[in-house]
């Protein structure tokens, strides 16, 4: 099915607005096997709103529209739908009845502008809109499907996952099943190249993505039914997972945050960070891991020489290697560790990438005990953080159960 968005509203145009409903749906239509041919946006007006609506209604089987459903005078979603078929809009008397019920228990009599969100075309059923006042448009004729639905994105994507999505599901003849492999440790033509001699170009298919916590490797199967590309997706799994091995470490919505917090507590460990260059951002990122309150025991920020002397560092490592050493931050993550009387200590020292130092580089110390390590790592904040994770796990993998 060829599919076309259309976002509407002049505040897009303005770029106050960032649109992120269309690449929303964009997301959502890949998994259904429907082809998405075009993207566009159209402000507040209704004689260019009923050009691009012309235009999509004579290429695209589907068009998925948002916004302009509100109430107001430049809200004209439903005035150039029902202009660009030719049929005329009419209250129905159960939408008002809703509509009226809504306003009531909210305490406010509707305003009379409301009332339009209450019109309906012969061609067009109402779609629920659980979370705001406006229902969508389900219009189907001539073989097309046009579905016009709320710009606010939270009313937009709950009407198209409660209303929108299952009835198009039902329909699709073909769906697409994805799996996103996550890898740290090689670069992205490595990975490229071990994968491509496994697959042909057509389905599966895979993409190879670089992300700040690695390399992603996306999988995508289209088969008829769910079942089908799932086993698609399985096997191509396990070829995978026999060429990429320990590179791998999650899948999907896993993230380096949860996949080692699930770890430290199945180890029954407990964690306490210090950090220079990441200023905060690990233990920020370790807090929002849900399981955390159970091992994370806390971190310290230690910008300065007297900030890591104070918590534990000796001085004397600092000024024969530099705080921007292997050493210091091997040093960090022991004090930490023994401050905090924690399992586990890791520290992050090192000197930001700006002009001068483009390249930046940061040393992370991991102290659990019976060693401690300090690996280098180069670039940015967010890097730093996921091979800080990284090599936790790493630790974590080898590790005795407490
Ligand atoms: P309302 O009843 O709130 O007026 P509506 O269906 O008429 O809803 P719009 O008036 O077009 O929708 O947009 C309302 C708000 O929703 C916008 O101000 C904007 O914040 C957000 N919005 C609209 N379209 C988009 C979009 N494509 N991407 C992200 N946000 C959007
Ligand atoms: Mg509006």
């Amino acid at each position: 099915m060829k599919a076309e968005i259309i976002s509407i509203g002049t505040e897009l145009l303005l770029g106050e607005v960032t649109d992120t409903n269309a690449s929303y749906l964009a997301t959502q239509l890949l998994p259904l096997g429907i082809d998405l041919y075009w993207v566009s946006g159209v402000g507040d007006n209704q004689d260019r709103l009923v050009e691009v609506l012309k235009r999509a209604w004579q290429r695209s089987e589907l068009i998925l529209a948002t916004g302009g459903l509100g109430p107001t005078g430049d809200d004209l979603t439903r005035e150039a739908i029902a202009e660009m078929l030719g049929e005329k809009m009419e209250i129905e008397p159960s939408l008002e009845r809703a509509l009226r019920e809504r306003f009531g228990r909210m305490g406010i009599e509707m305003p009379l502008s409301n009332l339009k969100q209450a019109t309906i075309i012969p061609s067009a059923k109402p779609i629920p809109n659980a979370a705001g006042t406006a229902p969508g448009w389900w219009v189907e004729r001539d073989g097309r499907l046009l579905l016009a639905m709320p710009g606010p994105p939270r009313e937009l994507q709950e009407m198209w996952q409660k209303e929108v999505q299952p009835r198009l599901y039902q329909r699709s003849a073909s769906i697409i099943v994805s799996r996103t492999i996550k890898t740290v440790g090689l670069n992205e033509a490595a990975v490229g190249e071990l994968v491509s001699p496994l697959f042909s170009i057509t389905n599966p298919t895979f993409g190879v993505y670089a992300k700040p916590d690695g390399i992603h490797l996306r999988l995508a199967a289209k088969a008829e039914d769910r079942k089908q590309a799932e086993e698609m997706i399985a096997e191509s799994e396990v070829k995978i997972r026999a060429v990429l091995g320990d590179y791998i470490w999650g899948v999907d919505d896993d993230t380096l945050e949860t996949v080692t917090g699930r770890l430290l507590v199945e180890k029954g460990l407990t964690l306490a960070v210090m950090e220079d260059s990441s200023g905060g951002w690990l233990a920020a990122s370790i807090s929002d891991i849900p399981e955390s309150p159970s091992f994370f025991k806390g971190g310290l920020v230690a910008c300065s020489n007297e900030a890591k002397v104070a918590f534990g560092v000796d001085a004397e490592i600092i000024s024969r290697y530099g705080a921007v050493s292997p050493e210091v931050a091997q040093a960090m993550a022991e004090a930490v560790k023994t401050l905090l009387k924690a399992d586990i200590g890791i520290s992050t020292t090192g000197i930001k990438e700006t002009r001068e130092t483009p390249m930046g580089i940061t040393y992370i110390g991991i102290a659990d005990g019976s060693s401690s390590v300090a690996v280098g790592r180069a670039r940015r904040k967010q890097m730093v953080i996921s091979s800080a994770l990284f090599e936790l796990r790493k630790l974590l993998l080898s590790s005795e159960k407490k």
